[in-house]
């Protein structure tokens, strides 16, 4: 066995590689990010070549997801990665798939954000697993971020099913010393055999559907063994029961000398949970005889919830839901600590946070003479000059996600909805139909790629009387400047292929030394009664340092 010191993205990128990956697709986003980086580094290039395995990303996690179907019918094992949001996007493959017969094992590695640090919400993906009635593995460290990797594509090609590997931010952008084991070969091009499980017409859709439901007995019986799902029984104290999940656990564990202290030398009775569907026969053997459980679990009340169902007799279960732990948020050592009812510790506030010295508030800006703080300003002026009235009355200016949704706050103060990934696009519509006179939508070029083209396409159709405003700063940015599907050389091409008209598609540079010529022309678009488009062009400047560090260095990375 090596070891090496890997973040949790990387272990589970490199436990991928050691399982036999072939292919590996993606969309950026944080926490989930490094996953693919670290696989893109690795790859060879190609799925074909012996030995070797691809990685790219893609235009978004739907493409990304049905990509890796696709290497999974031809009986190569793939990996899919996103951040929990992600998953939204991809959800219709990803329900439908858990109907295919999986051929190659597929593995879809989502990283959840609890306490939002850089994600528009909290949603928990093992409601997504469970949904689709696929298995789930919950690392609680970076080596069972390795291990499990492996383990997901085996399990995937045993069961037949995709296998959703849920990442939290905390393990994924923390680093840790890993043991690792021997590559495994990959497998050889074997196409899907039976057609009909992957075709998804009604008659064989209502015989997999059969099947998948089939299956779900041998994942149970697969999850009430599985080592991750631990159940401490013998010489425990049964006043109370403690169900643990992912990082929940590990938090328990800081608190446990202190919980066995202040009950008088006894440990309490513990499950903690690393693999689902839900072990269900463990859950009754602890809480059979319990009088109280407690559920500590990272992210939304996933296991909670299902306790209900569960459970053949009454007992007092607390957790998020009755407030006994912190129902939004990350948890960590001192938030569990309250919710096992033991003293803050010296310097923690009743709250589970520390007592720090006030410091200002810094809420992410724009870096200095970013590119989109010079559209901004214009898009500003413009409004003020057709909408002077305070808050603006005839003017909707919906923005998306990306590094510009940061224009929001001061200085620029600017977009007044930010939703989800290419949501401006089909709001600026909504709003232009509803009777705003100046409806306006603001996306970013990557964004635009992944899900802002099928909107404008509606707004075409119906010639909506919109702006949609492209921030084209020729890289995806915010997660750490990824290339771009398409180079800005072609947007105007696509765009007019689209339908829209020439002499209302406009292109800028977007400078300060330009703002007077810019706001005439950007005015001019917004007061056209039809549709238009006005591309905002200047690269990112961290885009431009990376650029002008790699060609100095030879283009090295
Ligand atoms: S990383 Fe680039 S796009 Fe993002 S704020 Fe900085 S300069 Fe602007």
């Amino acid at each position: 066995m090596k070891e090496q010191a890997l973040l949790g993205d990387e272990a589970a990128a490199l436990g991928a590689i050691h399982a036999g990956l072939s292919a590996a697709y993606g969309y950026p986003g944080t926490p989930s990010t490094e996953i693919m980086e670290y696989l893109i580094e690795n790859a060879q290039g190609s799925a074909l070549a012996p030995g070797a395995f691809l990685a790219s990303w893609c235009v978004n996690e739907k493409t990304a997801l049905e990509a890796a179907l696709g290497v999974s019918f031809a009986g190569k094992r793939a990996m899919v990665t996103m951040k929990h949001v992600g998953l939204n996007v991809a959800s219709d493959p990803f329900m439908n798939g858990a109907l295919l017969g999986i051929k190659g094992g597929l593995v879809i590695a989502v990283a959840d954000d609890p306490g939002m640090h850089s994600s528009q919400n909290e949603q928990d993906s093992r409601f997504y697993a469970s949904f689709a009635m696929v298995p789930c593995l919950e690392p609680r460290n970076q080596q069972e971020a390795y291990t499990m990797t492996r383990e997901a594509f085996d399990l995937s090609e045993k069961f037949q099913v995709p296998v959703l590997l849920r990442m939290t931010t905390r393990l994924s952008h923390a680093r840790a010393q890993i043991k690792t084991e021997p590559e495994r070969a990959r497998n050889p091009l074997s196409k899907a055999g039976d057609k009909t499980q992957w075709m998804l017409l009604p008659a064989y859709a209502r015989r997999n559907y059969i099947s998948l439901i089939e299956k779900q007995r041998g994942l149970l019986e697969w999850s009430v063994v599985h080592p991750s799902n631990k159940l401490e029984l013998e010489g425990r104290d049964l006043s109370l029961a403690v169900i643990t999940s992912g990082l929940g656990g590990n938090y328990y564990e800081e608190n446990l000398e202190d919980l066995v202290k202040s009950r008088g030398g006894k440990t309490p009775a513990r499950l903690h949970i690393g693999a689902y569907p839900l072990p269900e026969a463990s859950i009754l053997r602890l809480c059979e005889k319990a009088d109280r459980v407690i559920v500590i679990e990272e992210g939304q009340p996933v296991i909670e919830e299902r306790l209900r169902g569960i459970l053949t007799h009454s007992i007092t279960v607390n957790g998020k839901l009755d407030g006994t732990v912190s129902r939004t948020g990350e948890l960590d050592p001192d938030v569990v600590r309250l919710g096992l009812a033991l003293p803050p510790r010296p310097g923690v506030l009743n709250s589970g946070t520390v007592s720090l010295p006030k410091l200002p508030g810094r809420p992410p800006q724009l870096c200095t003479g970013c590119p989109h703080g010079d559209s901004y300003e214009t898009i500003k002026k413009v409004i003020q000059e057709l909408d002077p009235a305070e808050g603006h009355p005839n003017t909707a200016i919906n923005s998306d996600i990306g590094c510009y949704a940061l224009g929001a706050t001061p200085p620029y103060s600017v977009p007044e909805s930010i939703v989800c990934m290419g949501a401006s696009v089909g709001m600026a519509r909504g709003a232009a139909e509803a009777g705003i006179k100046y409806a306006i939508g603001v996306i970013g070029d990557s964004t635009f790629l992944h899900s802002g083209i099928p909107p404008l396409i509606d707004a075409i159709i119906a010639d909506t009387p919109m702006t949609l405003i492209i921030l084209d700063n020729s890289i995806v940015a915010m997660t750490g400047c990824q290339q771009t599907m398409i180079g800005s050389d072609k947007f105007t091409p696509l765009i007019l292929g689209l339908g829209i008209k020439s002499e209302h598609l406009v292109e800028l540079e977007a400078k300060r030394q330009l703002l007077e010529e810019n706001a005439v022309k950007l005015k001019k678009e917004i007061e056209y009664p039809g549709l238009s488009v006005v591309i905002f062009k200047r690269e990112c400047l961290e885009a431009f340092r990376k650029r002008r560090k790699a060609e100095t260095q030879g283009g090295s990375k």
